[in-house]
């Protein structure tokens, strides 16, 4: 083992809220900067396939596996508050205690663009997470990335963001945190917060998924056009088109990764020919030779 963090065949589909996925050959769960920072110097020597993950709510993963090195940023949970609402927030920190703590405790504005998202800070600045009422990056100051080249604190400005994207990390490279300034709100929080994890319960299906598979397109919204193809409750093996939100594709009973796919690549084909619109998927689908994208394939 190269590193004490190392472990060989580590099974993906608990790391995972899709709960799919085979082994990675190798995965490493550094627990400070400097140890990613020797991981990933590590990594790039290797002739080997790459992929960066944080709390797995946004991946489906091949049912082979990843046969190459997963590196994990879950251990980085630093969070230190920096004074004048402004902290430290490691990768590795849920998402959901950034909201329950000091967003809510100091009541920051912003609760009602990050309730109800689960994963890691990583993975929400990877993805600009977020809803209709704000997305992660919107609070950064900065964001700390390593590349090839090395560390780079990259300031964070409106043009490195956009719907559910950004600019400044590349798949493959490493987000280790970023610094963050909130605003006191004017109105208390906690009703916000309230109100939108009780809305996520009755709108959402609860089980094993990614979330949305699919990012609105401009002006519409994704599960409105499944539905309208009358796809809802459609199945495929284990998976199935929640009959709740026609955006979600559930893990319902023991789904492979070819069951879910199926039915993303159906959804995609059904959207195209009834409105012309091509979906784009939000979920990242993460195949034995890296993150696949169904347009790059041909599709
Ligand atoms: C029930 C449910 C509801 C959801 N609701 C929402 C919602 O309302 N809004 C929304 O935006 N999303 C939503 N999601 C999707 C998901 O929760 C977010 O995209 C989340 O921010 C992903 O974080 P993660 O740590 O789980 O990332 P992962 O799933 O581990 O990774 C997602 C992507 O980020 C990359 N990544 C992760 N960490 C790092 C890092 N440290 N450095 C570099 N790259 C990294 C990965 O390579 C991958 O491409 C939902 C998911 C579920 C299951």
């Amino acid at each position: 083992m190269p590193f004490d963090f190392a472990r060989r065949d580590f099974s993906l589909a608990p790391a995972t809220l899709y709960r799919v996925g085979g082994p990675a050959r190798l995965a490493l769960f550094p627990r400070t900067r400097q140890e990613v920072q020797a991981a990933y110097e590590w990594m790039l020597e290797q002739p080997l396939p790459r992929l960066v993950l944080g709390g797995g709510s946004n991946v489906l993963i091949s049912d082979e596996g990843f046969p190459g090195i997963v590196l994990f940023t879950v251990e980085l949970r630093e969070l230190t508050a920096l004074g004048d609402d402004r902290y430290y927030i490691g990768a590795g920190v849920v998402l959901d205690d950034v909201v329950r703590g000091p967003m809510l405790e100091r009541n920051y504005e912003g609760v009602g663009g990050l309730t109800g998202i689960p994963g890691t800070v990583g993975g929400a600045i990877f993805m600009n997470a977020g809803t209709v009422n704000g997305s992660t990056c919107q609070w950064m100051t900065s964001v700390d990335v390593l590349k090839a080249d090395g560390l780079h604190e990259i300031p964070m400005t409106p043009d490195l963001y956009n719907y559910r994207g950004q600019r400044f990390c590349a798949p493959g490279e490493v987000i280790l945190g970023g610094h963050f300034q909130f605003h006191p709100a004017a109105t208390p929080q906690r009703p916000i917060y309230d109100h939108y994890k009780q809305r996520r319960l009755e709108k959402q299906p609860q089980g094993y998924c990614c979330g949305s598979v699919f990012k609105n397109p401009e002006g519409d919204h994704a599960g409105r056009l499944i539905e309208a193809c009358g796809l809802k409750g459609t199945r495929h093996g284990g998976a199935v088109i929640s009959p709740l939100h026609a955006n979600f594709i559930m893990n319902e009973h023991n789904a492979s990764f070819k069951d879910i796919l199926f039915l993303i690549q159906h959804t995609k084909e059904a959207v195209r020919n009834e409105f012309g619109i091509n979906l784009e998927e939000e979920v990242r689908i993460i195949a034995p030779a890296g993150i696949l994208s169904l347009d790059a394939a041909g599709k």
